[in-house]
Order: structure tokens, then sequence, then C-alpha cells
């Protein structure tokens, strides 16, 4: 079997098509979407997801703006920035760009974001929102993990899905969604014990990991769906994922590539939380 490529990058540029529109439409009601970035510090991999936002925002018609503020702010600084955008009504959706100093605690800058701008998804009300199946701002690299399941048809009820990583922005949630749609959920991390043996029976394996070709050919069942998330620079410079994508394309049925796979997904959802957030729904 030779594994049908789910390409996130072509996907992303149907989906922003339509939001243009959609845009246009809220542009010509007297709405503007507007997202206020804040990027603390100089960390070269941020600025660059950073700039890929302001040009995902632009391109849709988005108005963006980026708050650069130095390494040495202190917490109550930051928090006073937020607050200000919270009280701003021309400021519809704001993210802090992760990973913070560390003389930041990122979880009060979290909860510092209002949680009808918070279009990231990570605040806890969104979260317990997303939970509990009310509609919210959804976690954008989660979200576009669906987006791309949905576009190629692939069944999510019943099947048993694998997620390989347990973080706050990927991993757990996006076993939440697919929960949500009604999957059989395993999620496995650096404790569990014989990786092979969940990834094995999977459906759907998420691979969420931050470790170059983890997944192997000898952990994919034939036929299984195969999305990776993760993003590891090689000593030369180039991106891949967690998985070995050569080798599990010849099993699987679906497989997303890295680069052009989730990435383009994930700040995609952004643009539509965004939008979503100008429209005033949360
Ligand atoms: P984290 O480092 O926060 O989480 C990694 C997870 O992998 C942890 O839960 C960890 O387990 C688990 N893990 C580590 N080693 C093993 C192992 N040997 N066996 C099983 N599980 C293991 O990373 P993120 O979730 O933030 O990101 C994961 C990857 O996805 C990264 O490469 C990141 O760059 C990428 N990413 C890509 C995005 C995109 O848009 N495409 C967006 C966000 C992230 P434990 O909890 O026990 O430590």
């Amino acid at each position: 079997m030779t594994a049908e490529v789910i390409n996130g990058k072509e996907l992303a540029q149907e989906l922003r098509q339509n939001m243009k529109e959609e845009v246009k439409k809220l542009n010509e009601g007297g709405i503007n979407p507007h997202l206020s970035v804040i990027l603390v510090g100089n960390n070269p991999a941020s600025r660059s997801y950073v700039k890929g936002k302001e040009k995902a925002s632009a391109e849709v018609g988005i108005q963006s703006e980026l708050i650069e503020l130095e390494d040495s702010i202190t917490e109550d600084y930051l928090l006073e920035v937020i607050e200000e955008l919270n009280q701003n009504p021309s400021v519809h959706g704001i993210l802090v760009q992760l990973p913070l100093p560390e003389h930041i605690e990122e979880q009060h800058v979290i909860e510092a974001i209002a949680p009808e701008k918070d279009v990231d998804g990570f605040h806890p009300v969104n979260i317990g929102r997303m939970m509990t199946g009310q509609d919210t701002f959804l976690p954008c690299t989660p979200f576009g993990i669906i987006k791309m399941l949905q576009s190629k048809n692939i069944s999510i009820e019943g099947k048993h899905v694998v997620v390989v990583g347990r973080s706050n922005i990927v991993g757990k949630p996006v076993g939440q969604l697919l929960l949500n749609e009604h999957a059989t959920v395993t999620y496995c991390h650096s404790r569990t014990k014989d990786l092979m043996k969940y990834t094995q029976s999977a459906d759907i394996i998420i691979a969420a990991v931050g470790k170059a070709n983890f997944i192997g050919e000898e952990h994919v069942k034939n036929g299984a769906v195969v999305i990776d998330v993760g993003i590891n620079r090689l000593n030369d410079g180039s991106l891949t994922g967690d998985v070995d994508f050569d080798a599990a394309k010849g099993k699987a049925s679906f497989i997303t590539p890295v680069p052009k796979g989730v990435g383009p997904m994930t700040i995609t959802m952004l643009l539509y939380n965004t939008i979503k957030a100008a429209k005033g729904l949360s």
C-alpha cells in the first residue's frame, strides 16, 4: 500500500480563500478583524512563527499588529499590556507567542487573556468548554488536524486513535477533540511501556513528540492514518517530522508530510479563530 499524502499547504490555501471572502463581507459590515500578537524577547524560532502568522493574516485581510517586548520585562508589565488589549474594542484576538522567558509564568499570562479574545484556545475557560463539547475557540493545531481528517472523509467514529505526546497545546487537546468525535483514544507519553503495542493497533496515529523519525514503519498497522505534528530541525537546516515518512508511507492509507502538513493548518485555524472572535462568537 502507498499512502495518500494529505497536503496541509493546499488545504490551508483553500480554507484561506474562503476566509478572505468572509473577511471582505465583515469589512463591508464595518467589522475589521484584528489580531494582536505579543513577542517577548528574540527567540529566532518564535520570531519566524510570528512572521508567518502576520503574513497569513495579511493574506486573508486580517489586520495584525506585532507588539515586541524586551526579554527583561516583568511579568506584571506583560499582564498590563494584555489587560489594555483586553479592554480595546478594536482588538478581537490576542496571541502571546510561547515560550516566554523563564522569569514569566506562562500560565499567568494565558489566564490573563480575556477568554473571548483567546484565539489560541489555551485559556482554561476555553479548554473547559472544549472538554464539555461546547462551542469555543479550539486550539489551532488539534483543530487543524480534525480539518485535515475531514478533508479526506476519514471517519473518526469508533476508530482507535493513539496520540503519542500529551502536551497541553497538542497531545491532550487533539485526543479530546477526537474523543468528542467518538474515537476511542489512547494517550502515550515518555513513561508509556511498550509504545509499539499501542501504535500497532491504532487506526489513526497522531505523532506529537518532537523527535525526528521517532515513529517508524514498525509502529504502523497496515492501512492506518498517520498524522505527523512534529517539527524537528536537522543538522543540515532542513525540517522533518516525528515520523519516518518514506517508511510509514508504504504501510499507511493516509499520511501528512513535514513540511506542508500540519504546520500551515495550525496558522489557518488561528485565522479562523480570529474571524470567529471578530464575529463576536466564543
Ligand atoms: P512537548 O515537548 O511539550 O511534548 C512532547 C511529548 O512527547 C510529551 O508528552 C512527552 O512525554 C512525549 N515524549 C517524549 N519522548 C517520548 C518517548 N520516548 N515516547 C513517548 N512519548 C514521548 O512538545 P509539543 O507537544 O509542544 O510539540 C510536539 C512536536 O510538535 C514538536 O516537534 C513541536 O515542534 C511540534 N509542534 C508542531 C506544531 C505544528 O503546527 N505543526 C504546533 C506545535 C508543536 P512526557 O509528557 O511524558 O514528557
